[in-house]
């Protein structure tokens, strides 16, 4: 008989997580205050785009992205069996935009380091880029092509996880108001509003933007805040309007959806844990797309909204245990479980949680399990790196090291 595990939040990683645990022999039991995908997890555009969401360099968390996306294709088809739901998932590739000569030159860089990473992409201008996304303004100068990139429709791909999950016995309570945690270092013991009290073996916190809340219950700093997130949809005839690739530039992003929809986002906003959505964020939205697009000048978009990403102080996750250490987590230094942490936190995946699930998940189940599931095909560096601007420029290598996601980076110090 597998451990007992409780997992506080039903987004995409807490369900990834369960999906991965209760496939490996655990009893998961998933605790959602709300509904399952009802925040970020159901708001994002689903863009699956390691390479264009990391322009700088190749550091820890760009392989743990690149991880991430070479587990998808075989995830994906799990999660659609398991479920019996289907839901979008396309290889479209991408294109990063370059308005003027200077943002060219960035682009050429980072496809120098990014070929050394599996892309086979190219920098296309002329014909050649009008050939691949024809309605594109003729004020971009060039664009860095990465066929390798792809994306999900997101509320889709949730909520057949969540069927996935219950399909194999995942024991996940919804509405449940407030989850706290009452006990976790001894035994774990969390109760819901309506005090009924749920316990397991080890916890695993995946509660997003709203992580930050624990810092006093496990006496530890976790610099996770949220970042709403405003986004919007057109409805586009594809075959008036063909929009072939994922458009990316500095200051946002298209997705061309198989349902005719065209997502565009998204604001980076401060403010708090309010989710509404305004009429400036969007208006910046639509005059930044139609300099992209100029058919959406004749278009208004159909659907608005906006989600909380789970941003940190540095710009990376926290994954890993609380008061134990990293040693079971994807790598091959042992074989033993971290048995000093009853805790692991799997939070603050900000822009990129959609696409971190799969690698997230596996992590998650290797700490529990005590192997490592994941062949590291990027080479995660075993040098930790506790920001994202320590970059390095070394080669893949075949080792990997979580260590710059560790929760306990920032320090303790907070009364328990
Ligand atoms: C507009 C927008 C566009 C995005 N686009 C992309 C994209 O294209 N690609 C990509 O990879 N990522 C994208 N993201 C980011 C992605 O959505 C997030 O990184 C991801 O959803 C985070 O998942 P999560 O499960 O950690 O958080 P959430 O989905 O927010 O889930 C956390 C859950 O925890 C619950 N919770 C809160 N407190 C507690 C508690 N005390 N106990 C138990 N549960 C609790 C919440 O109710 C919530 O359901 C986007 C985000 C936004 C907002």
């Amino acid at each position: 008989m597998g451990e007992s595990i409780v997992i506080m939040g039903g987004g995409v990683i807490g369900l990834s997580c369960a999906f991965e645990l209760q496939s490996r022999g655990s009893k998961v039991t998933v605790l959602e205050p709300n509904n399952c995908g009802g925040q970020a997890s159901g708001a994002a555009a689903g863009m699956l785009a390691p390479y264009s969401e990391n322009v700088e360099g190749p550091d820890d968390f760009f392989r743990l992205c690149l991880d991430s996306l070479r587990l998808y294709p075989k995830w994906q088809e799990t999660i659609k069996q398991v479920s019996g739901q289907t839901f979008e998932y396309t290889n479209s590739g991408s294109l990063y935009t370059a308005f003027h000569q200077a943002d060219l030159l960035a682009l050429e860089g980072r496809l120098l380091w990014q070929r050394q990473f599996g892309s086979s992409g190219s920098i296309l201008s002329g014909d050649e880029l009008l050939r691949l996304e024809p309605l594109l303004s003729k004020n971009v100068q060039a664009a860095l092509y990465t066929p390798e990139e792809s994306h999900v429709y997101a509320p889709h791909y949730v909520s057949a996880l969540e069927q996935a999950c219950r399909v194999i016995g995942v024991n996940i309570q919804e509405n449940l108001e407030r989850v706290e945690i009452v006990q976790w270092q001894q035994e774990v013991l969390v109760r819901s509003a309506d005090h009924r009290l749920f316990s397991g073996d080890k916890l695993l916190v995946c509660s997003g933007a709203w992580a930050g809340e624990l810092a006093s219950t496990f006496g530890l700093y976790i610099p996770v805040h949220p970042i709403r997130g405003q986004i919007c949809a057109y409805e586009c005839e594809p075959a008036v309007h063909p929009v072939n690739h994922m458009v990316f530039s500095s200051q946002g992003y298209l997705v061309a959806k198989e349902n005719g929809t065209l997502v565009c986002g998204a604001s980076e906003d401060i403010a708090g844990f309010d989710t509404s959505v305004t009429a400036k964020g969007i208006e910046r939205l639509q005059r930044w797309n139609k300099g992209v697009f100029p058919f959406l000048n004749e278009l208004v978009p159909f659907h608005r909204w906006a989600g909380l990403r789970p941003s940190t102080q540095d710009g990376l996750p926290l994954i890993g245990p609380v008061g134990g250490s990293n040693e079971s987590l994807g790598s091959n230094r042992s074989n033993r479980s971290s048995q000093s942490s009853r805790v692991m936190l799997a939070v603050g995946h900000y822009r990129n949680g959609i696409l971190l699930s799969p690698v997230t998940a596996k992590l998650a189940a290797d700490w529990v399990y005590g192997n490592s599931s994941i062949s590291p095909t990027s080479g995660i560096s075993t040098t930790s790196s506790s920001t994202r601007s320590s970059i390095r420029s070394s080669t893949p290598s075949s080792t990997r090291s979580i260590e710059a996601f560790s929760p306990e980076r920032f320090g303790r110090g907070l009364r328990v």
